[in-house]
């Protein structure tokens, strides 16, 4: 089968509120947890938001948890916060090394509130940058970043 081309992730607004909450609870602790998906053409649309405790002995610098039977089946997007404002908006060497999923997306919240979504997916070399975007009215000729 031709490989499938992922252009980037819908995130409906109630699924994003209910997101933000969490990262917004969580502050300044980094917040993260799985968004479920279904395919919507060759883009993710987030369906369902599950948060998971971070397990991370340094939880405000670090997001770590145990994938048990809460997690959606893919596709899904795994994402956790970055709550300090000297973190990168992106993934951190960090991240890219031990993020066992396809899919990636940070939050940068340095203050609570969400600043913005990042997505990346897992190529054979790097980790590459997708769109998120709130619904599929948005141009899709850019690369959109909530908010
Ligand atoms: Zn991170």
């Amino acid at each position: 089968m031709f490989p499938r081309r992922d252009r980037g992730l819908f995130v409906p607004e109630p699924i994003r509120d209910r997101l933000e909450a969490s990262v917004a609870d969580a502050h300044p602790v980094e917040a993260g947890g799985f968004l479920a998906c279904e395919r919507d053409g060759d883009w993710l649309r987030a369906v369902d938001h599950v948060a998971l405790a971070n397990e991370a002995t340094d939880p405000t610098r670090r997001f770590r948890a145990t994938v048990d039977e809460r997690a959606p089946g893919r596709p899904r997007v795994f994402y956790h916060s970055h709550t300090s404002a000297a973190s990168p908006s992106g993934l951190t060497d960090t991240d890219r090394r031990h993020i066992p999923e396809r899919f990636a997306l940070v939050v940068f919240a340095p203050h609570g509130d969400a600043y913005s979504y990042r997505l990346f997916r897992r190529g054979l070399v790097r980790w590459r940058e997708l769109a998120v975007a709130p619904a599929r009215t948005v141009s899709q000729a850019t690369l959109p970043r909530l908010p």
